[in-house]
């Protein structure tokens, strides 16, 4: 998937968290954010990804130890981003923390990736460190119009969620 599909499923899913928790304004903000960071993380351990290429020795480093959509790609990462993001809100003061609605953003953001990896035809190996990889039934292969359709249609929900918020915001 590409990077600036995963970017819009990191969007979405971190709007979705906020509206889901009621979140205000910054706290949105901040979720939006993490959400961002947290839909490109996974790759870190590909050199050669968007986010790989920025942080390369530590890619570089992750993809000889464990390839790419290994561990970062599995259930083991799915249960640890939840239960950051369980911990965060549980754990942590919420209304005045600045971090909290980061991380959460930054789980939502990374559980979106693996979503969009599990749609596309490589798959996602859950059960890491076993190869098999799992796939959606209806599967988008990378960069095809499926996915670019998809990619339009997460952004224009994006917009239209986020225009009656931006001009709330405006006003006052
Ligand atoms: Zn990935």
């Amino acid at each position: 998937m590409l990077a600036t599909t995963h970017i819009a499923f990191g969007t979405a899913s971190s709007l979705l968290t906020a509206a889901w928790l009621d979140a205000s304004a910054p706290q949105t903000v901040l979720m939006v954010a993490g959400g961002v960071l947290g839909s490109m993380l996974p790759d870190i351990d590909h050199p050669k990804s968007a986010f790989g290429r920025r942080v390369r020795p530590v890619s570089t480093m992750l993809c000889a130890a464990f390839g790419h959509r290994g561990l970062t790609h599995s259930l083991i990462a799915v249960v640890g981003m939840s239960a950051l993001a369980r911990y965060s809100l549980r754990h942590l003061d919420w209304h005045p923390g600045y971090s909290v609605p980061f991380v959460v953003g930054l789980s939502a953001g990374y559980l979106s990736h693996l979503a969009g990896d599990w749609m596309s035809n490589s798959g996602v190996p859950l059960l890491w460190p076993s190869r098999r990889r799992f796939v959606a039934p209806l599967r988008i292969f990378t960069g095809d119009y499926r996915e670019r359709l998809l990619a339009l249609v997460v952004s224009g929900w994006i917009v239209v969620h986020c225009l009656p918020n931006c001009a709330a915001v405006l006003r006052l």
